[in-house]
């Protein structure tokens, strides 16, 4: 059975049984700070099964992309060894939202796995919690499996939960035993050998767990199970491992011939060719569903797991950019499932091939500064390289600390990893309470207002900024550090609320949330700060300024127009941008980001190349047309095909639902979006760009302003360029010309001002009235304080003082603030007797300083000046002690 036919097999079977297919959610959770990636199939459902939102249907199936490298769910290290696990991997999963329960689920599992894929009742094995007697009841009662076959188990295994909050319960395990014809072993040993192969996990769905960690039980009792497709595979297809599947074979093929070492050469060349050909699922997955390579978050993650595939790649001998070399092969095996992969492939190719070349040249310049460190701590007398010094190369560029342990190893010094660790810890906290904690406390207020269940809200604000008597539902506050629900806010508090109907727009799509206020009763008024929205509720998080804000009451609201109106303005024009990016650029030109705030705009698009400030123009120029054109925008809901079909532009990543809203400025372009817009494009005025520059590989930045913003801005700079008129009292066309003028005057005057410095020194040191060289055991020694001079031109000083000479030593020092510079010249026929670079040290040590140099010709510097005379005065006695 081809993986493609399991796939849908599992779809076809679920289907026939009541089962509503729903699509695959994004790798990148939606709403979910709790979770960096989509690690099962009930991620997308977290919210339908607390009951705070409706499940798309009572019975659904879905195959969902998944990604296990971090948090609770991380298989990143097993993979290469392990025949069975991936970083990526698609898992197939039947659900109930409180319609069926564990008897269907088991019934389900047992009839498809011997029936309809006809695997072997003596080789299967199940598991339940050993608690769970219902479960083992059933197994007995609906399968044909012996008692010694139905296993109770503890909780490691045989309780899932998605993190360390939501929802979780007892679960049962479906396995299978690769090897019947061995010897029988223990449960606990085959487990971890993988003999018996966990094929199929039934997870009911009883219990919310809080940040206490304690179990709630959950409004309805439902079913979320999980089958990895890639083992179904090698179990269907009858090989002993994932790799040897259909879903690999042509990718370690592949791979194979690009690296140069086929597949099945030795044991550790395979495990990093299995490395390899698994990253390249997750890192063109990741990159589809619009992760961009970063330094932090879901882009350090990429960025990691990029790198690790390159060092395998280095591994078996490979110095040159090779990954990205792959991304088309996976596109054949798996594009017809996931046609993203076809719609980004240009894109990722182009992303990855510029990180690989970036980490192979930050591997070349890491290398030698790690050794740079060894040396250090070795002068030291240190036989081990400090973490604190590790992590700094680790952390300013880039090096994987494995790199850095290896290249320790190999000069015989010790890697001191634990203090590695510490410093990492410690940086991580610092991140984690700068980045995720406002986003956590909400999310923990979200939770407790939602607890007692959902309470949608109207929104009705996208053509008017104000509502009367809008109903307070819910409120929640923080007591003594714990998110609790409450009936009432303060004066002085701070809480969310929820309302029956509201203007506000919660932040989406890239558009910031409103701010404005929430006023009741005359006096009570209370300002609103952000605005969230989750399973269909949208969070208003307020301040109460005066008054109590009561569960039940109404209350008026009004958003800022300062802050909506230009909002929209540069919304639509993040739209005409977008249009007018891949009309003078490319249709590759896709959305990696944007950011709509009321006093800026942002737009991140993948694209190689920095765009030219022709290119530029022009598409500043294209969205002033439209603009100018002064084009109602048009706004409508329909199905999702159907706006496809009619153009509308959806993300990768994003998700959508059935029901999709478009907004259009005809004849430019069409986007699927739930944000503001103005009416008319001509509302939007002057759109200006202030900056392009790269953010990342592969990832352009465009900034730009409209409205009072574009003009404030053209209003500074015209005033900027007025201040430069009259400072250079010249018409602005002249400032140019004025500014190169004056730039090679003032050049002119420094090589004046040296070439006098030099006169100066010279005549009054050879031979003048103001003393000569003096003589030290017959050598002529000149030394001299100098005015101070830029380091070049000492440096010419002396040189030019000695060729004076002929044949002697010179030494000139100079100081200014609290600087001293030092610089000792000998003409070549005494560097055997005197010596510059150790006349120099020991000069600058008496001027609190370092320095030294070759025999002719050595500086110094210290930050000394009052002891400057006094070193220059025990010149000669040091001439003289090196020439004795
Ligand atoms: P294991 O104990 O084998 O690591 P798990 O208990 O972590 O698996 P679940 O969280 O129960 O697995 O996930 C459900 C199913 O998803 C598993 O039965 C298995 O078929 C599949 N699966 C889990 N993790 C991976 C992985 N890293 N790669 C491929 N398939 C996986
Ligand atoms: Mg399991």
């Amino acid at each position: 059975m081809k993986s493609n036919d399991i796939r849908q097999s599992f779809l076809d079977f679920f289907q026939e049984r009541g089962h509503k297919p729903h699509p695959s959610a994004p790798l990148v959770p939606h709403g979910d700070p709790t979770l960096l990636f989509t690690n099962a199939g009930m991620v997308q459902f977290k919210n339908a099964f607390l009951g705070r939102e409706e499940p798309p249907a009572p019975r659904t199936v879905t195959v969902q992309k998944c990604l296990r490298v971090s948090g609770k769910h991380n298989d990143l290290e097993s993979v290469g060894p392990s025949p069975r696990h991936h970083t990526f991997f698609e898992m197939l999963g039947n659900f109930s939202f409180g319609d069926y329960f564990k008897d269907e689920a088991i019934r389900f599992a047992w009839e498809l796995v011997t029936d309809v894929w006809g695997l072997p009742v003596e080789h299967l094995y199940a598991t339940v919690f050993h608690e769970d007697d219902e479960a083992y009841d059933l197994w007995k009662k609906l399968s044909t499996l012996p008692e010694e076959r139905i296993l109770r188990c503890g909780a490691k295994d045989n309780f899932w939960a998605m993190g360390d909050v939501g929802p979780c319960g007892p679960c049962s395990e479906v396995h299978i035993d690769l090897h019947p014809d061995r010897p029988q072993v223990d449960w606990e040993e085959g487990t971890e050998s993988g003999r018996y192969l966990e094929l199929w996990n039934l997870v009911f769905m009883q219990y919310d767990r809080d940040e206490a960690g304690e179990l709630r039980p959950l409004p309805n009792p439902s079913i979320d199970t999980g089958a990895g497709l890639e083992r179904l595979a090698a179990v269907l297809q009858g090989v002993g491992s994932n790799y040897d599947a259909d879903l690999f074979t042509p990718i370690l093929d592949a791979a194979g011939t690009v690296v140069g070492v086929p597949y099945g050469s030795s044991p550790d060349e395979d495990t990093s060719l299995r490395v390899i050909a698994d990253h390249l699922r997750s890192v063109t997955f990741l990159l589809a569903d619009g992760v961009i390579p970063g330094n932090e978050g879901r882009g350090y993650v990429l960025r990691r797991i990029l790198r690790r595939a390159v060092r395998h790649g280095m591994r078996l001998g490979l110095e040159e950019p090779f990954f990205h070399r792959l991304v088309p092969v996976l596109g054949e095996v798996m594009g017809d499932a996931y046609p993203e992969l076809e719609a980004t492939r240009d894109a990722s190719v182009a992303t990855i091939k510029t990180e690989e070349e970036k980490f192979l040249s930050t591997l070349a310049a890491g290398s030698r500064q790690v050794q740079e460190e060894i040396e250090e701590a070795r002068a030291r007398g240190a036989d081990v390289l400090p973490g604190a010094r590790a992590f700094w190369l680790y952390e300013t560029h880039g090096l994987p600390v494995e790199t850095i342990e290896e290249i320790a190893e190999e000069e015989r010094m010790g890697f001191d990893r634990e203090g590695f660790e510490e410093a990492l810890r410690r940086q991580q906290e610092r991140s984690r309470q700068a980045a995720g904690e406002g986003k956590k406390r909400l999310a923990a207020l979200a939770g407790a207002l939602l607890e007692d269940g959902v309470v949608e809200t109207e929104f009705v604000g996208y053509d008017r900024l104000a509502e009367a008597g809008a109903k307070v539902l819910r409120l929640a506050k923080e007591e003594r550090g714990k998110a609790v629900s409450a009936a009432a806010l303060g004066t002085g508090e701070r809480g969310l609320v929820a309302l029956d109907r509201t203007v506000f727009y919660a932040e989406s799509g890239g558009q910031v949330a409103d701010a404005g206020t929430l006023t009741w009763e005359g006096v009570g008024r209370a300002r609103v700060t952000d605005v969230q929205k989750e399973a269909g509720v949208w969070l208003h998080l307020v301040e109460v300024e005066e008054g109590t804000l009561r569960q039940g009451q109404q209350v008026d609201l009004e958003v800022a127009d300062r802050h909506r109106l230009p909002t929209q303005r540069n919304h639509t024009a993040t739209h005409l941008l977008h249009a007018a990016l891949r009309e003078e650029l490319g249709e590759g030109v896709r959305q990696a980001g944007s950011l709509v705030a009321p006093d800026r705009l942002r737009f991140d698009f993948t694209f190689n190349r920095p765009v030219e400030a022709g290119e530029l123009r022009r598409i500043e120029n294209r969205v002033n047309d439209w603009v100018l054109r002064a084009v109602p925008t048009r706004i409508r809901e329909m199905g999702y095909q159907e706006a496809v079909a009619a153009g509308a532009m959806a993300l990768f990543g994003e998700k959508y639902g059935d029901r999709v809203r478009t907004v259009e400025v005809p004849g430019f372009s069409m986007e699927l979006c739930g944000g503001c817009h103005v009416g008319n494009t001509g509302e939007i005025g002057p759109f200006v760009v202030v900056s392009e520059r790269g953010i990342a590989s592969g990832v352009r930045r465009i900034e730009a302003l409209t409205g009072h913003g574009a003009i404030d801005w053209m209003r500074q700079r015209s005033d900027q360029l007025a201040d430069v008129e009259s400072a250079l009292g010249v018409a602005a066309d002249r400032v140019v010309g004025e500014i190169a003028e004056l730039r090679t005057d003032l050049k002119a005057r420094d090589k004046e001002l040296a070439d006098l410095r030099m006169k100066m020194v010279a005549g009054a040191a050879v031979g003048g009235d103001s003393g000569g060289p003096i003589e030290v055991d017959g050598v002529k020694v000149l030394i001299r304080e100098v005015p101070p001079a830029p380091a070049g031109e000492l440096r010419n000083m002396a040189d030019t003082l000695r060729s004076k000479l002929g044949s002697g030593v010179v030494v000139i020092g100079t100081r200014e603030d609290a600087k001293v510079s030092l610089v000792a010249a000998v003409t070549d026929d005494l560097t055997k007797r005197v010596q510059a670079g150790r006349l120099v040290k020991e000069l600058a040590g008496m001027v609190g300083g370092g320095g030294g140099g070759r025999p002719d010709f050595a500086q110094a510097g210290g930050k000394e000046p009052d002891k400057l005379p006094a070193a220059l005065d025990a010149v000669a006695e040091l001439v003289r002690k090196q020439l004795g």
